[in-house]
This record gives C-alpha cells, sequence and structure tokens, in this order.
C-alpha cells in the first residue's frame, strides 16, 4: 500500500466521521424544532381554558350581582310596608323602581354572558384535540430521534476504532502530520491532480512542475520507494496522479 493509498483510506473514514459529527449536531435541533411547535399548540390550549374560565366567572359575577339586587328590592319593599306618609311611600317606589331596572340589566347580561360558554367550551375541545395530535406525533418524532442519536454514536465510535487503525497505516508521521493540519480547513485534503494538471479540490490549473512531481511521486511509490508530499499551489491539499 502506498502513503497515498493509506491516506484516502483514512480519508474514507474521515469523511464518515464527518457527516456522522454533523448529523449528531442537527438531530437535538431538530427535536427542539418539534418540541417549540409543541409549546406554540399547548399556549393555544392553555389561552381557550383561561378564557372558558374567565367566561365562567363572568356569569357566576352577574348571578351574584342580581341576587343582591333581588335582596334589595325585597329589602326596600319590606321597609316600605311600614311607612306611614305617602310621600315616603312615593320615594320608595321610586328606588325600587331604580333598583328594577338595575337588575334587569344585569340579568340581561347574564344571558348573554351565558351565550359566550359554548363557543368557549368548543374552542377548548379543538384546541385540546390539536394539543393531543401534535403531542402524539411529536413524541414519536423525539422517540425516532434519540433511536437514531443512539445509531449514530455507536456508528460514530466503531468509525473512530477504524480510524485508529487506518492511522497506523499512513507510516510516514510528515505526511500524517499534514493531513491532520489541513483536513480541519479543507476538505478533502487528498484529492487527484487531474491529466489537464488542475487541482481537483480548488479547480486551479498547477504548474507543470506540479504534475511532474505528482508523476514521479507516482512512480516511486510503484517502486515502493519514498514518496514526497506534492501542493496544491493555491489551496494547499495533497495531490496525486495515477500513471
Ligand atoms: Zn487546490
Amino acid at each position: 500500500m502506498t502513503i497515498i493509498e493509506a491516506l484516502t483510506d483514512l480519508q474514507e473514514v474521515d469523511g464518515r466521521i464527518r457527516e456522522l459529527e454533523v448529523e449528531l449536531k442537527d438531530l437535538p435541533r431538530r427535536k427542539a424544532q418539534e418540541m417549540a411547535r409543541l409549546s406554540g399548540v399547548s399556549a393555544d390550549l392553555a389561552a381557550a381554558k383561561a378564557n372558558e374560565e374567565y367566561a365562567a366567572g363572568r356569569v357566576k359575577n352577574l348571578e351574584n350581582d342580581a341576587q343582591a339586587l333581588k335582596n334589595k328590592v325585597a329589602e326596600l319593599k319590606k321597609t316600605q310596608m311600614g311607612l306611614k306618609t305617602n310621600k315616603e311611600y312615593q320615594d320608595f317606589s321610586i328606588q325600587i323602581d331604580m333598583v328594577n331596572h338595575d337588575l334587569e340589566t344585569t340579568e340581561n347580561n347574564q344571558l348573554a354572558a351565558m351565550d359566550e360558554i359554548p363557543s368557549a367550551k368548543a374552542r377548548v375541545e379543538d384546541a385540546q384535540k390539536k394539543y393531543d395530535s401534535a403531542k402524539g406525533g411529536v413524541d414519536q418524532f423525539c422517540a425516532e430521534i434519540d433511536e437514531r442519536m443512539a445509531a449514530v454514536n455507536a456508528e460514530l465510535a466503531e468509525a473512530q476504532k477504524e480510524r485508529v487503525e487506518k492511522v497506523k497505516n499512513v507510516c510516514d508521521p510528515k505526511f500524517l502530520l499534514y493531513y491532520e493540519r489541513l483536513r480541519t480547513k479543507r476538505w478533502p485534503v487528498v484529492v487527484p491532480l487531474t491529466h489537464d494538471g488542475v487541482c481537483d479540490g480548488c479547480h486551479l490549473v498547477q504548474p507543470p512542475s506540479v504534475g511532474q512531481l505528482a508523476d514521479a511521486n507516482a512512480r516511486n511509490g510503484e517502486q515502493g520507494k519514498p514518496q514526497s508530499i506534492v501542493a496544491c499551489t493555491m489551496c494547499g491539499r495533497m495531490l496525486y496522479r495515477a500513471l
């Protein structure tokens, strides 16, 4: 195995590791998105419930108001019975009329408030249904994400183990160091030099000397002789060319 073959082997594993790492970063983000969507649906349900409570409370308050006014009328009528003069009696009649008028308004408001109840209830039921359905979907989605996370972590651990072996095959530390330095900045690191002398990484045409070096490298590799690092003059990627 030539050093370039050993490096492209290592690069293949590193490519898989990179993809797995990207997925590992992306999975929690997708989960968070789904959870955020659910919390929106949950907020709708909470708002519908608060609205229903408010509507019920309003009916109850108006009922209490009406009862208080009825009590007041009864009290006024009782006092009126004991009055001595016509003038006092008439004054009370006016007061009773006024309270009765308030009572009528309050009872009308109460009826109107009761009309709001069914639609408030329907809104809660509707929001509850939407929440239940969204919750079911999100729970399933999150379970699938967790499952995938576990699988990706396992694959990653496997690939890391494989990497350790592949690194051992790169017998020249100079090549390995060059590869390791470049792989966080340029990907892929080891790329072919085309027969037209173009770097397959950045597509810059290389000077003829680079092509000559790459070809000499290939010959040396075939003969089991040491190879040198041939780098792109633009991006620095390691170049190789088959004879
Ligand atoms: Zn290049």
